[in-house]
C-alpha cells in the first residue's frame, strides 16, 4: 500500500509540473480523498471560477505536496494521533527528520521546493527587488519612495490595495460595524521543556490555554501559524482546528517576507503548509507576513501557492510585552489601547481586524484580561468571518458558518 501511495504522489507530482496552471478536475480529485469523515455534502463556491473571477488571467493552483505520503493517505485519519481534545495535548512532534531545520530558512533545492517553484508562473510575479537590513536589523527603505509606492510595501506605506491587477485587496479590516476580527500569531505557543529557560514562568500560559479561554467564552479567531511551532505541537494545531478556529499560515521561520529571495518565499511558504496539512489534515487558502512585511512580489507568490494575504488595522502592540520573547513595553500601553478602543466602541463607522499574538504569558494574559470586555462591546468574530469567509481551505468540505 505504501509502494502503490508514493506512486500516485509521484504521478501527481510529474502532472503538476508539467502542467501549469494544474486542471482543478485533477485538484479537486486530489483533495476528494481527503474529505474527512464527518463532512457533509456542501454546495461550493468551485475554487476555479473563484479564481477565475479574482485574478483576471493568474492562475491559483492549489497548493500540492511532492513526494509526501502522508497526504495521499488520510491526513485526517493520521491527524488523529494529535487529537487529544479534553485531555492533555500530545507533546509528539511531527517526523522531523522530513522538515527543514525549525526556525532556519529551509533549503531551497529540496525536491520538494523545487517542483512547487516549477509550477508558479513567474511571468506573473513582478520583479520587485529583494529588500536588505540596516546594520542594525531593521529593514532599509533607502532609495524607495513610499509616496509613489510601485510595489504596495506595506512595511513602507501601509499599501494594501495591490498594483498587480490579479491580486485582490488584502484583507486587513471588517467592514460592519461593531464587528471584532480577532486575530492571534505565532501559534501554536510551544510548551518549553521542565528546566528550559522561562519554562515554569511560560508553560501555564503555552497551548492549550488560549485555547480553552476562547472555548469557554465561545469565540473562534484566525490563528496565524509558524510552520517550525506547528512541526514541534502538532497536537495544539489539531486542537484549535477541532475547535474551529481559522487556521492560516505564518512563515516556517518568522522572517521579513521581502527580504528573501522568490526561492525562498516559497520555501518559507511551502513547509509551514505541509506542517499544517499533516497536523491537521487541512491546507490554508490564507497568510499572513510577519511584521505585516509584504509587497507585490511576494504577494504575487503566496496566491499563486494558493494563500490571500490578510493584515489588520489596529495592532495592540503585545507583541512588544515584557516576556520571552517579547520587547521592553509595559502592561499600561497595551491596557490604554484597548481601554481607548472599548470607549470608541460605540461611534465607529466600519469594523476591524486586531493584532494579538499567542506568543508568551504576556499576550495571553493581555487576552484573558481584555477579551471579555471586548467581547460586551463588540460582536468578536474571526477575521475571515466577518469578510465572509466560509471556505478558508482548500479542501471544499470543510465550510464554515456564514455569520451575516
Ligand atoms: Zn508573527
Amino acid at each position: 500500500m505504501q509502494i502503490l501511495l508514493t506512486g500516485m504522489v509521484l504521478s501527481a507530482t510529474v502532472q503538476l509540473v508539467c502542467a501549469a496552471p494544474a486542471p482543478s478536475n485533477f485538484l479537486s480529485d486530489f483533495f476528494d480523498s481527503f474529505k474527512r469523515e464527518e463532512s457533509t455534502e456542501v454546495t461550493t463556491p468551485s475554487i476555479s471560477q473563484e479564481s477565475t473571477a479574482n485574478t483576471a488571467f493568474a492562475p491559483q493552483t492549489s497548493p500540492f505536496f511532492p513526494d509526501f505520503e502522508l497526504a495521499m493517505s488520510s491526513p485526517t485519519e493520521e491527524a488523529v494521533r494529535y487529537d487529544t481534545q479534553g485531555k492533555a495535548l500530545s507533546r509528539k512532534s511531527l517526523d522531523l527528520k522530513k522538515y527543514p531545520e525549525p526556525w532556519t530558512l529551509p533549503d531551497i533545492y529540496s525536491p520538494q521546493v523545487q517542483a512547487v517553484i516549477k509550477v508558479i508562473d513567474w511571468n506573473l510575479v513582478p520583479d520587485a527587488p529583494v529588500r536588505t537590513f540596516n546594520g542594525e536589523g531593521s529593514i532599509n527603505f533607502d532609495g524607495y519612495d513610499s509616496s509613489k509606492d510601485k510595489d504596495c510595501w506595506w512595511s513602507a506605506s501601509n499599501c494594501v490595495s495591490p498594483k498587480v491587477d490579479y491580486i485582490p485587496d488584502d484583507l486587513y479590516t471588517c467592514s460592519r460595524k461593531g464587528e471584532w476580527g480577532l486575530t492571534f500569531d505565532d501559534g501554536p505557543f510551544n510548551v518549553r521543556e521542565s528546566g528550559e529557560l522561562y519554562a515554569t514562568q511560560e508553560n501555564p500560559f503555552a497551548e492549550p490555554e488560549l485555547y480553552n479561554f476562547l472555548e469557554k467564552n465561545n469565540l473562534k479567531s484566525n490563528l496565524f501559524y509558524i510552520g517550525s511551532n506547528v512541526a514541534y505541537y502538532p497536537a495544539a494545531a489539531k486542537r484549535a482546528f477541532d475547535d474551529g478556529h481559522y487556521i492560516c499560515s505564518h512563515t516556517w521561520s518568522h522572517p521579513p517576507m521581502t527580504t528573501l529571495t522568490n526561492a525562498e518565499v516559497v520555501a518559507e511558504l511551502y513547509w509551514t503548509l505541509r506542517a499544517i496539512k499533516e497536523a491537521t489534515g487541512i491546507t490554508p487558502r490564507c497568510w499572513r507576513p510577519p511584521q505585516g512585511d509584504v509587497d507585490d512580489r511576494v504577494r504575487a507568490i503566496a496566491w499563486q501557492m494558493g494563500m490571500h494575504t490578510i493584515l489588520w488595522d489596529k495592532d495592540t502592540e503585545d507583541w512588544a510585552l515584557q516576556a520571552p520573547g517579547g520587547g521592553s513595553l509595559s502592561p499600561s500601553q497595551v491596557d490604554k489601547k484597548f481601554s481607548k478602543w472599548l470607549r470608541e466602541a460605540k461611534s465607529q463607522t466600519h469594523g476591524t481586524i486586531v493584532l494579538q499574538h499567542e506568543l508568551n504569558s504576556a499576550t495571553i494574559r493581555m487576552a484573558e484580561k481584555w477579551l471579555p470586555k471586548i467581547k460586551s462591546n463588540f460582536k468578536v468574530v474571526p477575521a475571515s468571518a466577518c469578510n465572509d469567509v466560509t471556505q478558508p481551505y482548500w479542501e471544499q468540505d470543510v465550510v464554515y458558518p456564514a455569520i451575516h
